[in-house]
C-alpha cells in the first residue's frame, strides 16, 4: 500500500542510500542544539496516535526543551502501548469525550493535534478553552474561516497557537531564506514548487472531503504553497489554477487529484506549483533570481533534504525536523523566541486563504485575487 509515510520514507532511505556523503552532516540527535538547558521543558500531550503522531513521539525523545507527558486517543490499546513505551502516567491519558478535563491537569502544557484535517478546528478550539496551548498539524483547518476562528479562540483564551511547518526549522532551507535575503541572489523572478506522490487506499480519510477537507492541495500542494512565500520572501497577490482528474471515482467531488497553480507577487516575480496525489518523485523546489539560483530536491520530506545553489551544493547538517521544531516551539511558547518564518495560526490563515484562492481559481478558470 502506498501511503504518505511510506512515500516519504521510502525516499529518504533511497536518497540516504545514494547519498552517503550527508550522513556524516546529521545533527546530534540526542542534544541536537548541542547546548546544555536548564530552562522549562515543554509538557506536551499528542492528540491522534496514527502514523505522523508517532513520527512525533519518537523524534521528540531526543529533545530537550520539550517532552511528551500525555496522550488523547480513541483506542485503549494504543494508550496502553503509548504508556508504556514513552512512561506516560494514567492521569495524563484522554480520549475525544473528556479531553476538556485537561483543563485541571497541571502537568500538561500544550497539545499537539495530529488527527484528520477535518477535526482540526474544533479540536484545538476545545484545547484552548481548556487553557492550554495548541500545536496543530498542517493544514491547520480545511479553510480560512475555520483557521481565523481558531486564532480568535486561541487569542481569547490567551494561549498559544503553532503549526507544524517543519521546514522552517530545516538548515538548507534556512540558508536559502538567508542568502535570498542577503541579495545573494538578485532580484527575485520565479520559484517552482512540485509536489506530489501516488496515494494508496481509496478508504482512508485523505480521499474522504469531510474529513481531509479537500485532496491534494491541502495534504501536499499546501508545501508548495508555503514554500512560494518564504522561498520568495513576498506574499502573492493573484492566482490562476488548472485542475485535472483521471479517476473520479477515487477522486470524488471536492477532492482534488492534480492541481496546477500560479502566483504573481507585488514585485512581479511568479511562481509555477504543482501538487498530486499520483505521481512519484515530486517534491522540488527552484528558486530563481536575477544573480543566482536555489534547488532543493528533496525540498519537504523528512529528509535528508538535499540542494544547491550556483555557489554550489549546500551542505547545513541534517536535522531530524520533528525533534528541532518541538524543541523551538518550547522556545516560542516559554521565551517568544521569534522563527525567521512564523509558525503561528495567523501563518497557517494566509496558506488556507491561499488554499481558498486555488479551489475557487480551478473552479472558475478565472484569475483571482489574493489579499492576506
Ligand atoms: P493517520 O491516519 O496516520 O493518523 C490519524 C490519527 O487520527 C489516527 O490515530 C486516527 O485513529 C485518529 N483519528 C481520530 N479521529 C479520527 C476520525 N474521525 N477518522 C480518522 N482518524 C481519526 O494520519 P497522519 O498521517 O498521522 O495525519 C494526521 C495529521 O498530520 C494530518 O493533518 C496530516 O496532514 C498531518 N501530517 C503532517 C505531516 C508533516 O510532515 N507535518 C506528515 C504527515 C501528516
Amino acid at each position: 500500500m502506498n501511503s504518505r509515510r511510506d512515500f516519504l520514507q521510502k525516499l529518504g532511505i533511497s536518497t540516504l542510500a545514494l547519498h552517503l556523503a550527508p550522513v556524516s552532516g546529521w545533527a546530534n540527535t540526542k542534544n541536537h542544539d548541542n547546548q546544555a538547558y536548564d530552562g522549562p521543558v515543554l509538557r506536551v500531550a499528542i492528540m491522534g496516535l496514527g502514523s505522523y503522531g508517532t513520527r512525533v513521539a519518537e523524534a521528540m525523545q531526543a529533545c530537550t526543551k520539550a517532552k511528551l507527558v500525555g496522550v488523547i486517543s480513541g483506542t485503549p490499546s494504543k494508550i496502553k502501548e503509548w504508556q508504556t513505551k514513552y512512561s506516560i502516567p494514567e492521569k495524563n491519558c484522554y480520549n475525544y469525550n473528556n479531553f476538556d478535563d485537561i483543563k485541571s491537569n497541571p502537568d500538561i502544557d500544550a497539545v499537539y493535534v495530529i488527527t484528520p484535517n477535518g477535526l482540526h478546528h474544533d479540536q484545538v478550539i476545545r484545547v484552548a478553552k481548556a487553557g492550554k496551548h495548541a500545536i496543530c498539524e498542517k493544514p491547520m483547518a480545511v479553510n480560512a474561516m475555520e483557521g481565523q476562528e481558531m486564532v480568535d479562540a486561541c487569542k481569547k483564551a490567551n494561549v498559544k497557537l503553532l503549526v507544524g511547518y517543519r521546514m522552517h526549522f530545516e538548515p538548507k532551507t534556512l540558508e536559502v531564506i538567508r542568502m535570498r535575503k542577503a541579495g545573494d541572489l538578485g532580484k527575485i523572478l520565479f520559484f517552482q514548487g512540485l509536489c506530489g506522490f501516488t496515494i494508496g487506499d481509496p478508504t482512508q480519510w485523505r480521499l474522504n472531503k469531510q474529513l481531509a477537507g479537500g485532496g491534494s492541495i491541502m495534504d501536499i500542494g499546501i508545501y508548495a504553497i508555503n514554500g512560494a512565500r518564504y522561498m520568495t520572501g513576498e506574499e502573492p497577490v493573484w492566482v490562476t489554477a488548472q485542475e485535472t482528474k483521471t479517476d473520479p471515482v477515487k477522486f470524488k467531488e471536492g477532492v482534488d487529484e492534480t492541481i496546477q497553480f500560479q502566483f504573481g507577487f507585488p514585485s512581479g516575480a511568479a511562481a509555477s506549483c504543482l501538487s498530486t496525489y499520483t505521481m512519484n518523485n515530486l517534491d522540488r523546489f527552484f528558486l530563481n533570481g536575477e544573480k543566482g539560483f536555489a534547488e532543493l530536491q528533496p525540498s519537504t520530506g523528512y529528509g535528508p533534504i538535499m540542494g544547491r545553489t550556483n555557489k554550489g551544493e549546500l551542505n547545513q547538517p541534517v536535522t531530524v525536523h520533528q525533534t528541532v521544531q518541538m524543541d523551538e516551539m518550547a522556545a516560542i511558547i516559554f521565551h517568544n523566541k521569534q522563527p525567521v518564518v512564523p509558525i503561528d495560526g495567523e501563518e497557517a490563515v494566509k496558506d488556507l486563504k491561499i488554499i481558498d484562492a486555488i479551489y475557487l481559481a480551478a473552479k472558475t478558470g478565472k484569475k483571482v485575487e489574493i489579499r492576506l
